[in-house]
């Protein structure tokens, strides 16, 4: 770090400036505290990069799974006007399967990758609904860092309230 006063550069652990006096424990403890980030927040960082990552991974599937859909659908609708024979409705049928099926993959893929994700990282503690009949005051929690962890435990509510269900009545 630098001395506020004249400059001079000084280690942080340096109490006053050598050169004018300048008292610099408080420009120490400043300093000390922006350069070093906390380990909760790196992990923090990391884990919400891993979620972008899921999320753009999926994105892509369906992107994909979203175009060859598109291309199957333009070789069914060929199909029809120009009445190009059954073989042909058969490919584009397979191509716009196979298209869904992607799209399909992209979110399970990233679905359970966010389940796995919320295993290993610290659980965020919900709001569990005390009585099943009243409806909770925050349906959808509002702090939650990513879209995937948010539907899996929006599940795993879920399947709890029907279970309870079964065993009240
Ligand atoms: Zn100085």
């Amino acid at each position: 770090m630098h001395c506020p006063s004249c400059g001079r550069e000084a280690p942080v652990e340096q109490q006053f400036c050598r050169n004018c006096g300048m008292s610099l424990s408080a420009v120490g403890k400043l300093v000390a505290q922006h350069s070093a980030t906390p380990v909760e927040i790196q992990k923090k960082l990391q884990q919400r990069e891993r979620e972008a990552k899921i999320v753009r991974c999926m994105v892509n599937w369906i992107i994909r799974g979203m175009i060859v859909l598109g291309i199957g659908v333009v070789i069914l609708v060929c199909a029809k006007n120009f009445d190009l024979g059954k073989w042909v409705r058969t490919i584009a049928t397979l191509v716009i399967l196979s298209g869904c099926g992607s799209a399909l993959f992209g979110v399970l893929n990233s679905l359970r990758q966010g389940a796995s994700l919320s295993t290993n990282s610290e659980q965020i503690p919900l709001d569990e609904p005390v009585d099943t009949k009243q409806l909770p005051a925050n349906p959808i929690p509002s702090s939650l860092p990513s879209v995937t962890e948010r539907t899996t435990q929006l599940i795993s509510v879920k399947t709890s309230d029907s279970e309870s269900k079964f065993s009240n009545g």
